[in-house]
């Protein structure tokens, strides 16, 4: 397998230069990439379902017989639309397409098709809207890819099937055949042909509890082997603590909960045995900036400089001024080095970096980049560190030598998983809130009720605060969802026209969404509505009514998350759910965030209800290589690390001819940080 990762895309066929440019950009620079790319989910062709019997509210595969078709006509524009009408020998359904012609050149003259795509059912019909078609003969698990502008799905299963058929007869296995044994694994080959093109459920199950073994193995391999090498370091350990003084600046009175953690990473800093290597975990708007801007500081006076890692622009953003204002009149030099930091500035920063007249610097995964070079690198911090991954984290670590650690997250993570992602680490928890915080109320409602709603969001606009409307993400085929642009345009154009109204998307430029974030912090803009570019961190505390359209769409920690961006001040916060979803079990989803404002409470009910796997398959773990899309069980888990440290007790350093490809798959995961 290693010297697939020689060989360049433009080996396959229909793959020249251009297109070899636009997988890299995926991160895949050679056809082993490309066979570690494992899809996304699947879309299963394989068992086609009655009309009648078919569930609502999410895709599924039909089989039948087209009866009627009526030539596209022209409906507006250039827009034509036609329709059939399909029979699966019991019940028909309307099928209607948009702008296909050489589907209805297909179609029109009758027979058997496969048809994929989301059922309603209305008093006398079903109606599926541009579904995707294909041949019976296409009725099999099919693997859906993470796309790109540039790159469909399919093309990417093109090139795959390919670079499968390229595959050696026997692999070499970076698992040792005992383990595999031990374990119960499929071997390489087998796993990667059915990750990509399983020949049935149990084969692609086979496939994906091996990947994951695999690649949890890995991990702890990389993690065993580099926090053996923590422990015989000696730390940049610092004499003095500065709380007192960094109490002194805070606005406010911090929790003991808030002050027991602070203490906790200053004896941890201290120490002259090991650099620390702290969890800190806290619920959404529990306060850890202000426990990450206390350890910034003693450290930095103490002279170590300090990085502050952070998942978006905007938090980063954020922070850079919540931190500025605290330190104003310290001494202390505060910088900002983000994707946007024009040209002029982000040159004196690297150079401040360097020299070390910089004492803490804030960013997002710019800190990363190979041009950033520290004097003293002594603390690095990371917040909402699910959203990063474990090489990032390694790489910007690797910055300085055996810097203290921090990594902070709102979601709980067990114990096991923990240790699996960062090694040998200590915790904290920080289990309380600040005062007067009043429970933000959540209700689920349905659409009808929507203009109710508007104007509850009036009343409170009238009174002088914000509002949030998240919409979910629009993908292909989401021919029901608005995206949060139409959205916005229909709120301006009706109901809430009076109201000044801000958009923030993914799509748009640093430097924009910045831009609108600060209207949005500074009360000039009363209600924004926004993609979950807004989930985490961000924190204007006058904003008191968050709306989620299409809950249904979110898993719960991600609802807890949204939510956490209202209820950060002291007046009153709401949290209204919109959702048509009438499956039970998605209504015992949305109804638990109805009943509690714990994120803990919250985190155990994802798991009780979805299971362990999917909790996996959320990336709430920071583990992005982890490709597989969800993680069977957490015996999984506890199997690799155990196998992994039988294994390093035997080899500590991997050097033995056997684990050469071992040795070759953990270099992989440390030394990528894209993961190709
Ligand atoms: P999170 O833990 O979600 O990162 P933040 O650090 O963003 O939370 O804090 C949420 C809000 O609570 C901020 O507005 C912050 O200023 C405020 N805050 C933090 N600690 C306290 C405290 N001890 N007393 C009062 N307000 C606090
Ligand atoms: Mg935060």
């Amino acid at each position: 397998m290693a010297s697939l990762f020689k060989i360049p895309l433009t080996q396959l066929d229909k793959i020249g230069s251009k297109k070899a440019e636009q997988f890299s950009k995926l991160g895949i620079g050679s056809i082993g990439a490309l066979l570690r790319f494992y899809p996304r989910t699947y879309e299963d062709w394989s068992r086609p379902c009655k009309i009648a019997e078919a569930p609502r509210c999410e895709n599924v595969c039909i089989r039948g017989t087209v009866e009627s078709a009526k030539p596209p006509a022209r409906i507006r524009g250039n827009m034509t639309i036609f329709r059939v009408t399909v029979t699966d020998g019991d019940s028909r359904m309307t099928v209607t397409f948009f702008n296909q012609k050489y589907t209805y050149d297909r179609i029109k003259s009758g027979g058997d098709f496969i048809f994929y795509g989301m059922l309603k059912a209305s008093a006398h019909d079903y109606e599926m809207a541009s579904p995707q078609v294909e041949e019976p003969s296409m009725a099999a698990i099919r693997p859906i890819y993470q796309q790109t502008a540039e790159l469909s799905s399919r093309q990417i299963e093109k090139a795959v099937r390919q670079a499968v058929a390229m595959l050696p007869e026997k692999t070499n296995d970076p698992i040792p055949q005992h383990i595999r044994e031990e374990f119960g694994l499929c071997d390489l080959g087998f796993a990667i042909k059915n990750i990509h093109f399983p020949s049935d459920h149990n084969a692609c199950e086979l496939a994906r509890k091996r990947l994951v073994f695999e690649e949890l193995f890995v991990l702890q391999l990389g993690v065993g082997l580099r926090s053996s090498d923590r422990l015989n370091v000696t730390p940049q350990n610092i004499t003095a603590d500065y709380t007192k003084e960094f109490l002194s600046l805070l606005p406010y009175k911090p929790t003991n909960a808030q002050q027991r953690v602070i203490g906790q990473c200053i004896t941890d800093m201290k120490s002259t045995c090991r650099p620390m290597n702290r969890l800190i975990q806290g619920d959404v708007g529990s306060g850890k900036t202000a426990v990450a801007a206390a350890i910034c500081h003693t450290a930095a006076k103490n002279g170590l400089q300090c990085a502050f890692m952070v998942p978006t622009e905007i938090l980063a953003e954020q922070h850079f001024q919540s931190l500025s204002g605290l330190f104003a009149g310290t001494g202390l030099n505060i910088a900002l080095l983000t994707g946007s930091t024009k040209q002029a500035a982000k040159k004196q920063i690297l150079s401040g970096l360097k020299s070390g007249s910089i004492d803490i610097v804030i960013g997002t995964h710019a800190l990363i980049s190979d041009n950033v070079e520290f004097s003293r690198l002594g603390l690095v911090i990371t917040d909402e560190q699910h959203r990063f991954g474990v090489a990032q984290r390694a790489a910007l670590n690797s910055k300085g030598r055996y810097p203290h650690i921090i990594v902070m997250s709102a979601t709980p993570i067990p114990r096991t998983l923990a240790l699996m992602i960062f090694g040998d680490l200590d915790l904290s928890v920080i289990d309380e809130m600040p005062p007067g915080r009043k429970p933000t109320d959540t209700y689920l409602i349905d659409s009808e009720k929507r203009s109710r709603l508007y104007g509850f969001i009036r009343k409170h606009i009238t009174n002088g605060n914000q509002c949030y409307i998240v919409c979910p993400l629009v993908e292909q085929n989401d021919s029901e969802l608005v995206s949060a642009e139409e959205y916005a345009e229909r709120l301006d154009k009706t109901v809430l026209s009076d109201c000044r109204i801000g958009i923030l998307h993914g799509r748009m430029k640093p430097a924009e969404k910045d831009r609108i974030m600060s209207a949005f912090a500074a009360g000039e803009i009363d209600i924004l509505v926004s993609t979950t570019v807004i989930e985490v961190g961000v924190n204007v505390p006058n904003a008191t009514i968050m709306v989620i359209e299409n809950a249904e769409r979110f898993g719960l920690s991600q609802l807890h998350q949204l939510r956490g961006r209202v209820g950060r001040g002291s007046d009153k916060a709401y949290c209204i759910m919109v959702s048509d979803a009438s499956s039970q079990a998605t209504l015992e989803r949305l109804k638990v965030m109805c009943s509690t404002n714990n994120g803990f409470t919250i985190a155990d009910e994802d798991l009780r209800l979805r299971g362990p796997g999917d909790f996996f398959g959320t990336r709430q773990h920071g583990l992005p290589e982890l490709r597989t899309a969800k993680l069977t069980d957490m015996v999984s888990v506890e199997a690799a690390r155990e196998a992994a440290q039988k294994l390093l007790a035997n080899d500590p350093e991997l050097s033995q001819r056997e684990h050469a490809p071992l040795k070759f798959e953990v270099a992989r995961l440390f030394n990528n940080t894209g993961g190709a």
